[in-house]
């Protein structure tokens, strides 16, 4: 009945988290550019001389030739595309890299293909690999991931009134997704003031590339302003996204209850 069913496939993605399964295989995250978030097995990967070890490590970006499997798809075989092989041997761009896979890994949903997503993930370890200052390159990475997923933040208009932002010091609403002008600063009473200077960088980041990015220079200070701006806006945002399925899931449930309970 099924024989024709195409039982392969082929797809490039990089290793986001992985989980031990069993006594050898390991369950691996990718996140890759037609498929979005994708769960595989790697069966056997754990026994010494796999020959898949190798290829699908943490970070690793790999092309994958899987198998349809009945719950899980398999991995059959893999070849590194980029091993990302400086970055390794530098404990704090490890950090920013892990911290990047799983922003990707939290922000996004399997089956939802996000391909500018996917090739700005692949830019970013590319470039931490390269030796490219870190922390201005990962809140350039942020923005611009917000942007593809739909929740890019608005530094242009008041998010209340709407009136353009003028070039003074702001404040800056993670609930309500931007800039809140002075005279609407009470619309949040969370939101937090944002110098002038922290507007015009997080403006530079949203409409320049990652290369851009790299050319500035983030003083300390200022980028502490940025990561206390920014985290709380995806914080909201992860919250949200980590509530909606539990409550389709508690909608589902209790619409089956009630179909139970009917005669
Ligand atoms: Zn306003």
């Amino acid at each position: 009945m099924n024989t024709n069913r195409q039982r392969l496939y082929n797809s490039e993605g990089i290793v986001m988290r992985r989980w031990d399964v069993g006594e050898s295989d390991r369950i691996l995250a990718l996140y890759t550019p037609e498929r979005g978030k994708l769960r595989v097995i790697s069966k056997g990967v754990r026994r010494p001389g796999s020959r898949l070890a190798g290829h699908v490590e943490l970070l690793c970006h790999s092309a994958f030739l899987i198998a349809r499997g009945r719950h899980l798809d398999i991995v059959t075989q893999a070849q590194t595309l980029h091993a990302f092989a400086n970055l390794r041997q530098n404990l704090e761009r490890i950090g920013w890299a892990c911290y990047a896979a799983e922003l990707v890994d939290r922000m996004t949903v399997e089956e939802a293909a996000t391909e500018p997503a996917f090739r700005l993930f692949l830019a970013v370890l590319e470039r931490l690999d390269r030796g490219a200052p870190p922390e201005i390159l990962i809140r350039s990475f942020e923005l611009h991931l917000l942007g593809y997923l739909g929740y890019r933040p608005q530094l242009f208009r008041c998010v209340s009134c709407e009136q353009e932002v003028q070039a003074r010091p702001q404040f800056f609403s993670a609930l309500l997704g931007g800039v809140l002008c002075p005279s609407c600063r009470g619309a949040d009473p969370q939101a937090q003031s944002l110098s002038l200077e922290a507007l015009k960088i997080l403006r530079y980041l949203q409409r320049n590339s990652l290369s851009d990015a790299e050319r500035l220079r983030l003083e300390p200070q200022r980028g502490r302003e940025l990561e206390a701006l920014l985290h709380p806006y995806i914080r909201i945002i992860l919250e949200q996204e980590m509530n909606a399925p539990s409550f389709l899931g508690l909608l589902r449930r209790e619409s089956a209850r009630q179909k139970g309970k009917a005669p």
